[in-house]
């Protein structure tokens, strides 16, 4: 039996909570029945924040001053150059923030500390990438319809768009969505997860620091049915950015096709990565221990399946079992942490329940497996199951913790086969030195990334986004802009029509 995992407590947890309030039209509001939301840091135990809970009048509060600051306030209005200075100091203002919204993310959420530091700088790269893109959108024009005719395509800012973001990585979700709705020319109602809304709340205040209009980003915290549904179904809002799970992606798709909302649906996953035998194993065994265990697996990118050789396995095991054990479990506050705490009580308890109905259905914990005793939270030890069949439910489900499921393949085929077996088809990675090997799993794989020779790597340029169920469009890359807009097309007519209809 190990020690148990000693949680030091920080500061933050003798400090008195700190309150966030709404933002309502460059305002920050309490609701107006007074209801508060409490978030404890599940790695620690205590509260870290209070949240303002908005409720139905708040979601009409927020919509009606998005819409104002979108038909009348000067966003959409103004030159892109302008856009692009806020979106500039924004990122400036994060960056000179980082160490803050680090610490109330992994808070929050209980991810390691300098994982966190690694997401807020990502988070200021995608801001000024928006900022780039701001300034280069643009539409088409047509001058060969005939002499008289010369046509215009408009890229147009497509309104109030509702941005719904998850609890797993608080800040650097927001933040692949607003900038570029921003850049766009739109305005927004954010809602965070009720579990992690803090650094969104953070990222309000230096908005309106950085000189954006009021209006035009509101912030409220909530829960998904009494918020999140409004915001969908809200008659002023043409366009919903939803992050989250795909079953509530499914509902939310359902509400907005009541009045054709445009969608965009970043949802689960269950990503494979394949080992082949030609492979840099000792490369390939240290990104299947950090595909299954970064952000302690919840993560719609973990490499969850890992799909091994069957003439390697043996070997490949032994080695990531052996890098598993010297994952650095615990406080999310050490910067040595690799993983940190499970973001609730009840998810810790869906993730067991995952890994013990795994081993009653044939397969076996090959390492790790139990919740680890501490003085505070809720840690979950890495854990690697082996035996694991496709028809199981840990092979097919997003589990969504630090369970890696192993399974095994003789050809490229059947490796082909248990990768693309599933309803997500978010992300997935090949490990080979052939490539032949790589290219063709790289082609052939269903899904939105494929990652060759790495893992879970992520850049501003390129965009994305799932097949199947894991979503709908892309973000991120050179279109993410354009995912805000409407296209208009005008046809300017000159001199004296001659097609006359009645004559
Ligand atoms: P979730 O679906 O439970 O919640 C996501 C957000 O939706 C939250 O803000 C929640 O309050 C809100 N919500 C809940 N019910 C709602 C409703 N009826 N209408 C509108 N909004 C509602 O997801 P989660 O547990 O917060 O996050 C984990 C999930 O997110 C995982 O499935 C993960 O794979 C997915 N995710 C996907 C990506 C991606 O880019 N593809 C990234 C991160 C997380």
């Amino acid at each position: 039996m190990n020690a148990p995992l000693n949680i030091i407590m920080p500061a933050e947890a003798s400090a008195a909570p700190k309150t966030y309030r709404l933002l309502i039209d460059g305002k920050h509001v309490d609701a107006r029945d007074g209801r508060t939301l409490e978030r404890k840091s599940p790695g620690h135990g205590f509260t870290v924040s209070h949240y303002a809970q908005a409720g139905e009048a708040e979601v009409e509060a927020a919509m009606q001053a998005a819409h104002k600051a979108f038909e009348t306030g000067p966003w959409p209005r103004m030159k892109a150059a302008e856009r692009a200075a806020i979106l500039l100091k924004t990122a400036d203002l994060i960056e000179a923030r980082l160490e803050d919204i680090a610490r109330l993310d992994a808070l929050e959420s209980g991810k390691p500390i300098a994982q966190a530091r690694g997401e807020i700088g990502g988070a200021v790269d995608i801001w000024r990438y928006a900022a780039s893109l701001a300034r280069t959108l643009h539409g088409e024009s047509y001058a060969n319809l005939g002499d008289a005719m010369l046509g215009v395509v408009l890229r147009e800012p497509i309104g109030v768009v509702s941005i719904i973001t998850p609890w797993n990585f608080p800040f650097l979700i927001v933040s692949q969505k607003l900038p570029f709705a921003l850049a766009a020319g739109c305005t927004a109602v954010v809602k965070p997860s009720e579990m992690t809304s803090a650094s969104t709340f953070v990222l309000g205040d230096i908005l309106m620091q950085a000189g954006l209009p009021a209006g035009v980003v509101n912030i409220l915290a909530g829960l998904g049915a009494d918020v999140g549904a409004p915001m969908v179904g809200h008659p002023l809002v043409e366009m919903v950015s939803f992050t989250g799970s795909t079953r509530v992606g499914k509902m939310t798709m359902a509400s907005a096709a009541q009045s054709l909302k445009k969608v965009s649906m970043e949802l689960g996953g269950k990503n494979g990565q394949i080992v082949f035998p030609d492979a840099d194993l000792e490369a390939a065994a240290d990104a299947a221990v950090f595909g299954g265990f970064f952000n302690a697996g919840e993560c719609c990118n973990a490499g969850s399946r890992l799909i091994v050789h069957e003439a390697i396995a043996d070997d490949f095991l032994a080695a990531v079992k052996a890098l598993a054990s010297r994952v650095i479990v615990g406080d999310p506050l050490d910067d040595r942490t690799k993983v940190g705490a499970m973001i609730s009580s009840d998810h810790l308890a869906k993730v067991a329940g995952y890994v013990a109905a795994a081993a009653s259905d044939g397969s076996s914990v090959y390492s790790g497996g139990k919740q680890l005793a501490s003085n505070a939270g809720q840690y979950l030890d890495p854990t690697i199951i082996r035996g694991v069949t496709e028809d199981m439910a840990i092979a097919r489900e997003e589990v969504f913790g630090p369970v890696l499921s192993v399974l095994t393949f003789e050809s490229i085929e059947k490796a082909l086969h248990i990768a693309n077996n599933t309803p997500y088809g978010l992300s997935a990675g090949v490990w080979s030195a052939s490539i032949d090997t790589c290219m063709s799993v790289a082609r052939r794989v269903r899904s939105g990334t494929v990652w060759v020779n790495t893992f879970m790597e992520g850049y501003p340029e390129l965009p994305f986004g799932g097949y199947k169920q894991s979503g709908l469009g892309r973000e991120l890359g050179k279109r993410a802009v354009e995912d805000y807009t409407e296209e208009k097309t005008i046809q300017f007519h000159r001199g004296q029509r001659t097609g006359w209809w009645v004559g």
